[in-house]
């Protein structure tokens, strides 16, 4: 009796794991989210924070995008005050890291909105 009542509890939690990792897989709304940079108020790229990937912005101003674990993070930059890059990580919809000196905003852009302008 005891041993069985073990073999349950083992295999309810392995269900619970098996169901969180499903959750944030598939968290609904995160599918097409994107980080969106945008100098001086205009968007010039965006990069689906599904895919990690480093990448510079700019040129004698720059500031080095990372995106890593569905999370987006200025790791490096050549600005006065590096709050861009003390801001950490941002992963949610409207977070935002903001670089002044150089006119830089890297904003979260969650799923639901971002759809149609995927498609199109
Ligand atoms: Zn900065």
């Amino acid at each position: 009796m005891k041993q069985k009542l073990r073999g349950d509890f083992l295999l309810i939690l392995v269900l619970l794991a098996a169901a969180a990792v499903l959750y944030f897989v598939f968290r609904p709304g995160e599918g097409g989210a994107w980080a969106v940079v945008t100098v001086d108020g205009e968007e010039t790229a965006r990069y689906p924070l599904g895919e990690d990937l480093t990448v510079t912005i700019g040129g004698t101003d720059y500031n080095v995008l990372q995106i890593s674990g569905r999370a987006a993070a200025v790791i490096d930059a050549n600005c006065g005050d590096h709050t861009c890059i003390r801001t950490g990580t941002v992963r949610r919809d409207g977070e935002a890291i903001v670089c002044l000196p150089h006119r830089l905003v890297i904003r979260i852009e969650g799923g639901e909105a971002g759809i149609d302008g995927i498609a199109g």
